[in-house]
């Protein structure tokens, strides 16, 4: 029975904590907030219940409802994750959190995360400190500047209930929309502003987007010059980062939205690091693998800018005969001349049956893919033959000497190929073709992932509305049309390979890019120049 108050990070959800992900995917129940990209929910157990904390209603008492809520939860579940954007103890009241939580007698850990304060100026190539230039930063909210000050002494301020140092009185600025809930200042206190334009050093101000002027206006009349450079990174770490540099004579007048950081003092003026190009930036693409064996498309087209949604809508599970003829094969391998893999699954069921690593001898080893070769290296096994253009059935058959005789082995002619159940029939046709005599032999089955998290009506409407769509094999594209009923599906749609992308068009859709090389690579370079394209 413990609530996890993790950081989540500034934006991007490859900047969580090692300690955050572990926690996500070992929850019972993850509570999240409104800047938390949901990406980071991929990972979280399909049965855990997802509890969308920036949807609370919208009146005074949002925070004191939501430490109910986790006082329940942390009560009846093991393993409960409230996930904060950021570090969760750096203002979004995560404080006030833990203290409930405390005072019901829950226990609490709390796993820090990359704050936005610092964080997104770094990835900005903007330093906070630098030597000679800034030996201090000072983090401060802008929720209360000047102008609003003047409002609050004209509307009513609305106390919190809450207990004696942590009654807050706040109200809603159009910030606090996008902001997580229930931000507030600094207990209610307008900061110094005269006193921080004393300050040396670099002055962050998180929530200053609607204040700006004023603060600004405040730091002037504290001494602070006008001249004094200014830098604001609107949704930092992510592709939509916007990077504004000016001075506080001007930061009135410039176009900023939440959220933002900005950051006051001579090293705003510093720019380390040219902004990265993001040339799927701002498009939506759905993958349907599995979430390990769509690391490497996942994490290229989010480095490529792309927002990816994770819908795995397929699971691989144990053949039938739950391996028995598998492990039978297995057991006399070095009978054959011949191994071939076509997918990382192969490979990992296929050693899971191997009794001793001899056994193979010196059975030869081929590999359809660089991620299927990969996973043979991570064996210490060195794939004999991989094509290397043409990754795919057609590639291998090609690559594949005829039998003959090979100095010091005894030829068999026997080629084993643990595939999927219902995998196409070319690879082993080509190959007997050459005269080899295949044994096929069904290593997993794949199955549409009806009853795992692609079910969730939320991620379905998502992947509905997404821009794009990629499948890498033919049972992705019926996985996908068993699982979303009424068969809709995004405008764009990518496959990786001929087969998958005959598979698609079977179904009724029309490819618009197939990676024929079968690489998640070739995906990603198929879809950045349809957009140029599509650009121009
Ligand atoms: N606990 C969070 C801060 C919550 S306050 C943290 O440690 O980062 C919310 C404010 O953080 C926003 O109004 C904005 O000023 C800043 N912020 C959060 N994420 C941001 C991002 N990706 N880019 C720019 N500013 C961000």
């Amino acid at each position: 029975m413990t609530v996890y108050l993790v950081g989540a990070g500034p934006g991007d959800p490859g900047l969580i904590t090692c300690r955050g992900r572990d926690l996500l995917t070992r929850a019972d129940v993850v509570l999240y907030d409104r800047l938390v990209d949901k990406r980071l929910l991929t990972s979280v157990r399909p049965d855990a219940i997802i509890y969308d904390a920036g949807k609370q209603p919208g009146h005074s008492d949002r925070q004191a409802d939501l430490n109910k809520v986790l006082v329940e939860y942390g009560h009846a579940h093991e393993t409960v994750v409230r996930l904060k954007g950021g570090d969760p103890l750096v203002f979004g009241r995560g404080g006030e959190e833990a203290e409930a939580l405390l005072d019901a007698g829950v226990d609490v850990e709390i796993v820090p995360g990359v704050t936005s304060a610092i964080g997104v100026l770094t990835a900005a190539g903007i330093p906070t400190t630098y030597r000679g230039v800034a030996r201090s930063v000072t983090v401060v909210t802008g929720h209360t500047g000047k102008e609003s000050a003047q409002h609050r002494s004209r509307s009513s301020p609305e106390p919190e209930p809450g207990k004696g140092p942590h009654a807050q009185s706040r109200q809603r600025t159009p910030e606090d929309a996008s902001s997580p809930i229930n931000i507030s200042g600094n207990s209610g206190d307008d900061p110094d502003w005269e006193q921080l334009a004393r300050l040396k050093g670099t002055l962050v101000v998180l929530m200053g987007v609607e204040n700006r002027a004023g603060i600004a206006a405040r730091l002037i009349e504290g001494g602070r010059s006008g001249s004094t450079p200014v830098v604001a990174v609107e949704n930092g770490t992510t592709p939509r980062c916007r990077t504004v540099h000016t001075t506080l004579d001007h930061l009135g007048e410039e176009d900023l939205k939440a959220p933002a950081v900005i950051a006051i003092g001579e090293t705003a003026a510093f720019s380390l690091s040219a902004p990265k190009r993001y040339p799927l930036a701002g498009l939506v693409v759905v993958t349907t693998r599995s979430r390990t064996q769509n690391e490497s498309l996942s994490t290229m087209l989010m480095d490529a800018g792309a927002d990816v949604i994770d819908f795995p809508v397929i699971v691989t599970s144990a053949p039938d005969d739950d391996g028995a003829d598998l492990k039978r094969h297995a057991d006399w391998v070095n009978r054959y001349d011949w191994v071939v893999f076509t997918s990382v699954n192969a490979v990992e069921r296929f050693f899971a049956q191997l009794r001793d690593a001899r056994d193979l001898g010196g059975v030869r080893i081929a590999a359809v893919g660089d991620v299927t070769a990969k996973a043979l290296l991570a064996r210490n096994i060195r794939a004999d033959v991989v094509p290397l253009d043409n990754q795919s059935a057609v590639g291998l058959i090609e690559a594949m000497p005829a039998p003959g005789p090979v100095s010091g082995r005894n030829e068999t002619g026997r080629v084993l190929y643990p595939k999927a159940a219902g995998a196409p029939p070319t690879l082993a046709r080509g190959l007997r073709q050459k005269g080899w005599l295949v044994d096929e032999v069904e290593a997993y089955k794949t199955i549409a992932a009806t009853g795992g998290p692609a079910l969730n009506p939320e991620l379905i409407d998502m992947v509905k509305h997404a821009d794009a769509i990629t499948f890498a094999s033919p049972s992705a594209v019926s996985a996908y049309f068993e699982i979303v009923e009424d068969g809709k599906v995004p405008p764009v749609v990518g496959c990786i390979g001929d087969t998958t992308a005959e598979a698609a068009r079977q179904s009724g859709l029309a490819v618009d890019v197939t990676a024929k090389d079968h690489s998640a690579g070739g995906l990603v370079d198929g879809l950045i120049s349809l957009r140029e394209r599509m650009k121009s």
